[in-house]
């Protein structure tokens, strides 16, 4: 960057003390030439009171960044409603590293009160600092990127470039944030690389048992008909990712939309009941329904709500051993606090987790529908991380076999599009319960 210079300066910018020892100057002047005293000496000692008042006011002069004929300088008072005005944190800083002005977003961003304070006291990264070094010393522009994990992870692109504000240089520093840029890179690049990953583990399994049917085990029925049947399998997991994938992406795309149809919630849970059956029979689990007698009309999307019950139930039924029974109660549970209470907080020894809670929102109430199984239970490590794609507490037990693991990602993608709610407590020996909650319909 051009090296700016203060070209002119301003007399009615000048602070009071210039102004002041103006006038003194002048003062002394007329007594030297009134009275006696040694003129040579008073002269000398009023001119340099003028050029050391001269200094003080170019020193309150901030040059512009334009080195063309038409420069208007402005001074700091000026500077600072347009640093305001940037939507980024932006700072000015002095030679001697201390911040000159700062904006409100800075400020707010930054938790720091007063200037005059030492960049250094509120920002510590080596690159930046050596940048602010570059800008004042050399009056080179640098953009860097740094990291900060203290609570939360951010990553931030400062600018910085160098200004000069009357003798001095001085460095400007804006702040951008790019932690949603980078994490949302970030989630693409893994849900790419778990996706692929997934679908590569079936099909290696099929390509390896196709050749076996096809080489050694060519001339053999039984050996046929069995690895056709763990084809199935494969091929039927397969079927399975691809569907839970798509449904997921689905739901995502319209996830900013909250629904606006009404749904009778005790009516579809009900038919996932009796859908669910079947399979439940099957595997020796008895599933008992509670509360979903009368009308309840929730604001939510019925085939969702459905899709929500139907993942729960299935879970449920999956890992309740044979003889066991798998509870599913409907119900109203008032405001956000009454129905966490109400549907999360029932075993007193047990793990507990909010998935997902709903920003506070005054007078609205919430139904919820709650899954409970005589399962294994699931330990408390593992409860936050239920609901990330792709994770199966299986495979973290080093345990290959199981289910997609989008299963719970899929509920909790539903159920925040509904700006519901979705808790999970469990108690290894117990079982396991998944509630999740959406807001009551009104009268209309
Ligand atoms: P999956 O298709 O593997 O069931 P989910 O997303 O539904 O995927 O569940 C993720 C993981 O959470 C499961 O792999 C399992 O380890 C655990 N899990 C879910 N529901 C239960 C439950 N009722 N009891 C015990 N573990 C469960």
């Amino acid at each position: 960057m051009e090296r700016l210079s203060a070209r002119r300066w301003r007399l009615d910018r000048a602070p009071a003390s210039a102004w002041a020892a103006g006038a003194l100057a002048v003062l002394l002047l007329l007594f030297a030439f009134a009275s006696n005293a040694s003129v040579t000496l008073l002269v000398l000692l009023a001119a340099a009171i003028a050029f050391w008042a001269g200094r003080e006011a170019r020193r309150f002069v901030i040059g512009s960044a334009r080195t063309d004929e038409n420069i208007e300088f402005v001074g700091l008072a000026e500077l600072a409603p347009l640093l305001e005005a940037l939507p980024d944190p932006a700072l000015l800083i002095d030679a001697n590293t201390r911040i000159v002005s700062s904006n409100a977003a800075a400020r707010r961003q930054m938790q720091f009160e007063a200037r005059g304070q030492y960049l250094t006291s509120i920002l510590r990264h080596p690159d930046v600092l050596e940048a602010v070094q570059e800008a004042v010393r050399d009056g080179a522009t640098r953009a860097v990127e740094y990291e900060q994990t203290a609570q939360v992870e951010r990553h931030t692109r400062c600018y910085v470039a160098p200004v000069t504000w009357g003798p001095d240089r001085a460095a400007m520093l804006v702040f951008h944030d790019q932690t949603a840029r980078i994490s949302t890179e970030r989630m693409r690049a893994d849900f790419l690389a778990n996706a692929s990953h997934e679908l590569r583990t079936p099909l290696a399994s099929l390509s390896l048992l196709i050749e076996t049917i096809a080489g050694p085990a060519r001339d053999n029925a039984e050996d046929r008909d069995r690895f056709l049947k763990m084809m199935q399998v494969q091929a039927e997991r397969m079927r399975r990712l691809i569907a839970d994938l798509l449904s997921l992406s689905r739901i995502e795309l319209d996830e900013h939309v909250p629904p606006s149809d009404r749904a009778d919630l005790c009516v579809v849970v009900r038919e996932v009941v009796d859908m669910m059956g079947a399979v439940a029979r099957e595997r020796g689990v008895e599933l008992v329904l509670a509360g979903a007698e009368a009308p309840l009309n929730v604001v939510g999307e019925r085939f969702q709500l459905a899709q929500v019950a139907q993942n729960l139930v299935d879970n449920a039924i999956k890992y309740t051993p044979s003889g066991g029974v798998v509870r599913i109660e409907v119900g109203v549970g008032g405001d956000r606090e009454d129905v966490v209470a109400k549907a999360g907080r029932r075993w007193e020894e047990a793990g507990r987790v909010a998935i997902l809670t709903p920003a506070a929102v005054a007078n609205r109430s919430y139904a919820y529908i709650r899954v409970e199984d005589a399962g294994p239970g699931i330990a408390k490590r593992f409860l936050p991380r239920l609901a990330e794609r792709f994770f199966r507490v299986e495979r973290e037990l080093g345990d290959e076999r199981g289910g997609t693991g989008l299963g719970l990602a899929i509920v909790k993608h539903i159920i925040n599009r509904h700006r519901g709610g979705f808790l999970v407590e469990s108690q290894p020996g117990r079982g396991s319960a998944f509630a999740a909650y959406v807001e009551v319909a009104g009268e209309d």
